[in-house]
């Protein structure tokens, strides 16, 4: 018995209700890890926060991560992809705006 797989392109995207987070932790080291952490804030906060925690314990290196949240749109036309590709947004459908 001979078995077809196909492949469907999706897309992904940015989820446009959410932002990109930031995070970041103190990792000077003194006598031991500082370990201080802010999370899950934009990324002029995380900067002023690591500015203010300089400004108040003279400590100068961090670990900064960054995370955001994605939607995957089903494809729109068939085809085949190579495992791992990200498909470009797609265009809105030109047409009935009357605006
Ligand atoms: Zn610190």
């Amino acid at each position: 018995m001979n078995r077809t797989f196909r492949y469907m392109t999706w897309t992904i995207e940015q989820d446009p209700s959410t932002y990109p987070e930031y995070s970041a932790t103190c990792v000077t080291r003194e006598d031991s890890n500082c370990g201080e952490t802010i999370h899950a804030c934009g990324p002029d906060w995380a900067e002023e926060w690591m500015r203010r925690h300089t400004q108040d314990t003279g400590h100068t290196r961090y670990r900064r991560t960054s995370a955001d949240y994605v939607t995957l749109a089903p494809p729109g036309d068939t085809g085949l992809i190579i495992p791992g590709e990200v498909a470009q947004p797609r265009a809105l459908p030109a047409g009935d705006d009357a605006t």
